[in-house]
This record gives C-alpha cells, sequence and structure tokens, in this order.
C-alpha cells in the first residue's frame, strides 16, 4: 500500500530501471515531470494490448502501447499459434449456417458457463454469447479473412484454409447434456497452423493506422498511484532508463499470463509444474503483479489449460486411456485439453492410449508431443505383462469396456456411441502419455479479477480507478481447465480487450 507521501524526497531521475519494483507502486507525489501524457497507456502487444488499442483509439483517446519485446504478437504469434476464435449463438455464424448448424445464444451461453467451471463468470458469458456474432464482424471489418469450409473430423483445428471445427467438449458427456452442440471454432484463411500469426499482423496494421504511439523494448517496471491509491500511469524502461508516463484515463494491462514465472506457478499452481512444456510469450506474470501492487485481487490462480494432442486422427479416440491400475478414468471422447487435466489428476505418472488394429493410427502430433509406442502386443494379458500392471487389471478393465462397447454403451465414463467399438482385433498398440515423457503443454488462465468493462477489482469486489486489464492478465472467459476449448482465450482477449478499451478511454 502507498505510505504518506507527505514528507517523502522527489524522485532522483538517476535511478535505476532496478530501483522499481512491480510490487511497489510508485507515488504520484514524488514526481517532478512525467515524460509522456497520454489518454491511455497500454502494456503489452498480444491479442489483448492490440483489441484495446483499437478500441480505445476508435473512441477518441490518445494512446500510447507499451511493449518489452522487439515486435507485436505476443503468444498467439509463436510457432503453432492457432488464431483459432471460439464463437457461436444468434442462431449461428455465417459459417455454422452454412454447415448447417443453428447454434442459439442460450446453448452457447450454457455451454460457456459450464466450461467456466464452478466459478464461472455469469455477466462476461452473458455479454460475449449475446455479442460473440457482432464481435466477428468485428474482426472481418479490421481484415481478418475467413472461408466458410467446415470440418467435420474431431481434430485439433482446421489446418489449411478451412475455418470451422470441433474444437470443445460440445458433443461428449457431461456438456452435451446441458447444449445443443455446435462447432464453434473459427480459424482464419491465411497461416494454417500458424493463423495467429495471421490473426495478429491484421491487428498490428490496425493499431498502426489509428496512429497508436508503439513503444518497442519498453518494459513496464511499476505503477504510478496517488494517496487513494488511484492508477496515475506508469514507469516504464526505456533505452535502459526508466521512464514516467502519465496516463490521463488510466493504464490497460494486456501483459498474458505467468506461466514462465516459475516461482509464481510453484506458489498458486503448482499442479502445473507436472506440464512441462510452459507455452507463451513473456508470460511472467508482471501485469499480475503490477496489479495487485495496488491492491487487485488475483482470483482463479491454480487454473490452467494444459494439452497433450494425442489426437487427430479421431480414430484415435476410440481407444481408451488407463492410467496405471489399469483403469480408465474419462469419457476418451472430450477435448484433449480436457483429458490431459484428467491425467494430471491421476495418482502417478504412468498412462497409456490403448488401440487395436482397427482403430490405431499414427497420430499427427506423436513425434513432436514425444508421444512413443510402448508396446505392440497380441493379447491384452500380454500388454498388461509388458505394462507390469497388477494382474487380472488391464484384463478387466477391457473386458468391461469391451462388453459394453457391443452394445453401443458406456456406464461407466458415458462416452458417446459414435467412438465405441470393441478393442478386440490384435495386434494391440499401447501408446506411451505418461506425464514424465510426453510433452504436456500449458499455460495460465488465472489472472487478475475484473468487470466485464476490463476495471480492475480489489478483494472486496470494489473498482480501483484507472487501472484496466484484458486476456491472459485476467481471469476471464476461460477460466477452468477441464471446461478451457480451442479459441476461447482468444475470444476473451480480443472481445474483452475491446471492452477494456473502450472504457478506458470513455
Ligand atoms: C502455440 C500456441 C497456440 C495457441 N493457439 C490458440 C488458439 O488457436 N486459440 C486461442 O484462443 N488461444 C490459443 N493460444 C493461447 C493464446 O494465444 C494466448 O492465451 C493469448 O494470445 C494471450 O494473449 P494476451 O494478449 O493476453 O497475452 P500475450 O499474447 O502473452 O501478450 C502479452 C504481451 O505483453 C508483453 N509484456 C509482458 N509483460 C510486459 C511488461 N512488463 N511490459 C511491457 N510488455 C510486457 C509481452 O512481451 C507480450 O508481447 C495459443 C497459445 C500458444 C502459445
Amino acid at each position: 500500500m502507498v505510505r504518506s507521501q507527505a514528507a517523502a524526497p522527489l524522485i532522483d531521475r538517476m535511478m535505476t530501471p532496478a530501483d522499481y519494483s512491480l510490487s511497489r507502486p510508485c507515488p504520484l507525489g514524488r514526481i517532478s515531470r512525467f515524460d509522456y501524457e497520454t489518454t491511455v497507456a497500454i502494456v503489452g502487444f498480444g491479442a489483448a494490448g492490440a483489441c484495446a488499442a483499437i478500441a480505445a483509439a476508435d473512441a477518441g483517446a490518445r494512446v500510447m502501447l507499451f511493449e518489452a519485446g522487439s515486435h507485436s504478437g505476443g503468444s498467439i504469434a509463436l510457432e503453432g499459434g492457432g488464431g483459432e476464435i471460439y464463437l457461436g449463438g444468434g442462431g449461428g455464424s455465417p459459417q455454422q449456417r452454412h454447415a448447417g448448424f443453428e447454434d442459439r445464444t442460450e446453448d452457447f451461453h450454457r455451454y460457456l458457463l459450464m466450461a467456466g467451471g464452478p466459478d464461472a463468470d455469469e455477466a462476461k458469458v452473458r455479454l460475449y454469447a449475446g455479442n460473440a456474432l457482432a464481435h466477428f464482424d468485428w474482426l472481418i471489418a479490421q481484415g481478418v479473412e475467413y472461408t466458410d469450409a467446415y470440418v467435420a473430423d474431431h481434430g485439433l483445428m482446421p489446418l489449411n484454409e478451412e475455418c470451422l471445427g470441433w474444437t470443445g467438449s460440445e458433443e461428449a458427456w457431461p456438456f452435451v447434456q446441458a447444449a445443443r452442440p455446435a462447432p464453434r471454432g473459427h480459424k482464419p484463411r491465411h497461416g494454417g497452423w500458424n493463423s495467429g500469426k495471421y490473426l495478429m499482423d491484421v491487428l498490428t496494421r490496425q493499431v498502426h493506422a489509428r496512429g497508436v504511439d508503439v513503444r518497442f523494448g519498453a518494459r513496464a517496471l511499476a505503477l504510478i498511484v496517488d494517496e487513494d491509491q488511484r492508477v496515475h500511469g506508469l514507469v516504464v524502461q526505456a533505452d535502459g532508463k526508466p521512464c514516467f508516463v502519465r496516463a490521463s484515463n488510466g493504464v490497460i494491462l494486456c501483459t498474458g499470463g505467468f506461466i514462465r514465472n516459475r516461482e509464481m506457478v510453484q506458489h498458486h499452481a503448482p499442479r502445473l509444474l507436472r506440464a512441462n512444456r510452459p507455452i507463451g510469450a513473456l508470460d511472467d506474470g508482471s501485469g499480475i503483479r503490477l496489479g495487485m501492487s495496488v491492491g487487485a485481487s488475483a482470483i482463479g490462480m491454480s487454473e490452467g489449460f494444459v494439452t497433450l494432442p494425442w489426437y487427430p486422427p479421431e480414430s484415435l479416440v476410440r481407444g481408451i486411456l488407463v492410467n496405471e491400475r489399469g483403469q480408465r478414468f474419462i469419457n476418451e471422447d472430450c477435448y484433449h485439453g480436457r483429458v490431459a487435466q484428467f491425467i494430471l489428476d491421476q495418482l502417478g505418472d504412468r498412462v497409456w492410449l490403448l488401440q487395436d488394429v482397427e482403430t490405431y493410427a499414427p497420430g499427427l502430433l506423436h513425434e513432436s508431443a514425444g508421444i512413443g509406442i510402448a508396446a505392440t502386443c497380441d493379447s491384452w494379458e500380454e500388454v498388461e505383462r509388458k505394462l507390469d500392471l497388477p494382474g487380472g487389471t488391464l484384463v478387466a478393465t477391457i473386458d468391461i469396456y469391451n462388453r459394453h462397447a457391443a452394445r453401443g454403451l458406456d456406464p461407466l465414463f458415458h462416452k458417446t456411441g459414435r467412438w465405441l467399438k470393441p478393442l478386440d482385433k490384435p495386434p494391440f498398440t499401447v501408446l506411451d502419455c505418461s506425464v514424465d515423457r510426453a510433452q504436456y503443454s500449458a499455460f495460465t488462465l488465472g489472472g487478475l479479477a475484473t468487470l466485464a468493462s476490463g476495471e480492475v477489482l480489489t478483494e472486496d469486489h470494489e473498482v480501483i480507478a484507472g487501472l484496466f486489464a484484458a486476456g491472459r492478465a485476467t481471469c476471464g472467459l476461460p477460466r477452468w481447465g477441464k471446461g478451457y476449448s480451442s479459441g476461447m482465450s482468444i475470444a476473451d482477449c480480443t472481445f474483452f480487450g475491446r471492452q477494456a478499451g473502450q472504457r478506458a478511454a470513455t
């Protein structure tokens, strides 16, 4: 908290960046002169920061954007950044309707609520569910191109010029019971696997076209606050020196999550340490720490997105996953991110994906994900011995699964009939998905508590004047690893980035 400033000396401008701390705000009264004056200052030039800047500029504000790196893009512009956005409702996007899906807003709303888990943010879900199609039109108006092509296969996302695909657990139990399913992952036309870079290039052009003053190599070091805790600006490191920025309407933190800050992960989300491949641009939690330094509440901090791309091809979904007790633990037709969460919940690291000759096909990403073949055997007894499982456990699991699957049922985990087939045709292939061997990717979902407008909240649910946040620096629409669906983060960053930009500007 800020101490009384009455007797504090003015800040010596020869102080170095090391004299500032993310967790200690800089008192306004100690700054004799500002280096920059603007209406809105944004920190971070990823998806959230770009959309906040465009919206703030469109609302008439003078905007400065500070990015620690040397270029725009953030996490989604990294290699493999899909640029996929999760949207629907309103009867369906043109792509959904073209593919024959009517996606009612109430179904989209119910799915988002369930995907948000026990602490879903109803206000954010309601706002997004009712406005996702208008947001899609906004992205298109910025110049992002989408085709009408739909991919029916259960995959990670459309790979080429196709746009629409199934990227969540919509058709799987228990989600299918809550909401009528529809495919909602919308990927831009260009860029293939790397369409995130394309998306960010389009948004970057729009930021520059609006005359936003962008500073690269400028890292935020501390917030500037008055005695009432109102945020007036920030201290940034530029050219090795601290610079003082006054932002008359406020600061928007769009700095991403904290998966690369090992100390923070250890403290808030130790379970995510089991995922051995952190993904994200900087993701050092600096924005979250800046917010907390002025009394912001950080929520959902233990949650993260985790994945192991064990499918496609979709035939692999017809196999089963077992733990080191030889037991199943989930309906395997769920989204890969939900499955990975359940894998992390198992006691022990060993997990295998079992296939018979009719379901097995080499996985598209198995090599890069470190999923190897552990065994190929002619009987399940032999598999059980090879994996050194307690006698009879795997054989019993297979027996129960096969007996019910033959009748199109899965009474234990409710896998849907389309994916059920007795695994009874040798040779049997065992794929090693063990947590200590395969590559589990992860990023964090917890962050600053915000209103749907982007205003940052204290633990008492009070707005901190002059402070806004969006994207993975916040706990947003996606906040429960077991409900995450591909495209939800970009939906959250771009849509709520716009809300924050607009609110800060006006
Ligand atoms: C390979 C990959 C594929 C993905 N695919 C998808 C997908 O298809 N769909 C989807 O929804 N999500 C996807 N995600 C997740 C999604 O990309 C991210 O969650 C999202 O882009 C986060 O955006 P952001 O703007 O909040 O933060 P970021 O993109 O992380 O941007 C934050 C920016 O702030 C800067 N910064 C941080 N701290 C400071 C500081 N102190 N001062 C100044 N600048 C700072 C960083 O350098 C960075 O440029 C993917 C992630 C990865 C890594």
